[in-house]
């Protein structure tokens, strides 16, 4: 079996996210990081591997973005992908979900996989999407929100959240499956695997190189238009009520919040 990991290399969580006004996009020059979420679809591999019901001849990580990308993909190989995929194409840049979806898609079809995973989100656009409209492309069954993976003669028995509880079911392969962060603790990469990681084939494609149709990409392929971006309107101070007799204070306290109606 092979396996295809979908990662993306997103803004720190510690970084303030904000749109760029003169581009309309998202300011990506602060710190990243390999999106969290991504991690847990880099266990599931790891643990269909390693269970031992499927024989897992090779776990390929796959990102499409600018140069900074490759570190996203040096962090998925130290926690277990064997090799990865850096798609990358200045034609690329400015694609939205619709876009980015189809140059996946077209990417995973040159490498054929049985079983494509990905996270549920990514950390800075948080569309939910992409897993979607890949598994659309390439004409695969999809899941989402899939906490437990079992492989069973060519098919997964999956398990996903939903509103009112959970389902239980079964596609056959190949399939793309979007899970849950509930679906396992990731590892930690080991200082040996962190040291390896940039001895592991990464390979570099461009968007000519897997047949990727240049009009549906990039920002002229893309139907999303970004609008006027604002921020939101600063808070007004709070009422500060000095503490001089505290029955004098409650009762301030009190009156404000009935003056609200809050009480
Ligand atoms: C007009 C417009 C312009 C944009 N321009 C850019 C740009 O120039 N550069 C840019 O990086 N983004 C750009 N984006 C954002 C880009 O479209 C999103 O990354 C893409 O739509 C995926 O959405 P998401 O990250 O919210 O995915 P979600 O659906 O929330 O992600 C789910 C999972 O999909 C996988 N995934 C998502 N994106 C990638 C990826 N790129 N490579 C590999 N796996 C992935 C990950 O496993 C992730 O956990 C733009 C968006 C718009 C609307």
């Amino acid at each position: 079996m092979k396996i295809c990991v979908l990662v993306k290399e997103v803004p720190d969580a510690a970084v303030e996210k904000r749109i760029d006004p003169s581009t309309g996009r998202m300011d990506r020059s602060g710190e990243k990081n390999l999106n969290p979420y991504d991690t847990h679809a880099i266990e599931a591999a790891m643990q269909i591997r390693e269970g031992g019901a499927v024989q897992v001849d090779e776990i390929v990580a796959l990102t499409m973005g600018p140069e900074s990308a490759m570190r996203a993909l040096h962090k998925a190989v130290s926690l277990g992908a064997d090799r990865s995929i850096h798609l990358t194409d200045p034609a690329l840049a400015g694609s939205d979900v619709a876009a980015t979806g189809y140059a996946l898609s077209k990417a995973l079809a040159s490498e054929q996989p049985d079983l494509v995973l990905l996270g549920q989100q990514s950390d800075d656009g948080e569309c939910y999407t992409i897993g979607a409209v890949v598994a659309d492309h390439l004409q695969m069954p999809s899941l989402t929100q899939v906490i437990k993976m079992d492989v069973e003669d060519g098919a997964l028995r999956c398990e996903r959240q939903a509103e009112y509880g959970y389902d239980t079911v079964q596609v056959r392969l190949p399939a793309v499956i979007s899970v849950g962060d509930a679906i396992n603790e990731p590892r930690y990469p080991s200082l040996k695997a962190i040291m390896g990681a940039r001895k592991k084939p990464l390979e570099q494609v461009a968007a000519g190189d897997v047949g990727i149709d240049p009009g549906l990409v990039g920002a002229d392929g893309s139907r999303v238009q970004c609008g006027d971006f604002h921020d939101p309107p600063a808070k007004a101070p709070g009422q500060v009520i000095e503490d001089e007799d505290t029955s004098e204070t409650v009762d301030k306290i009190v009156a404000w919040l009935e003056e609200r109606k809050l009480i």
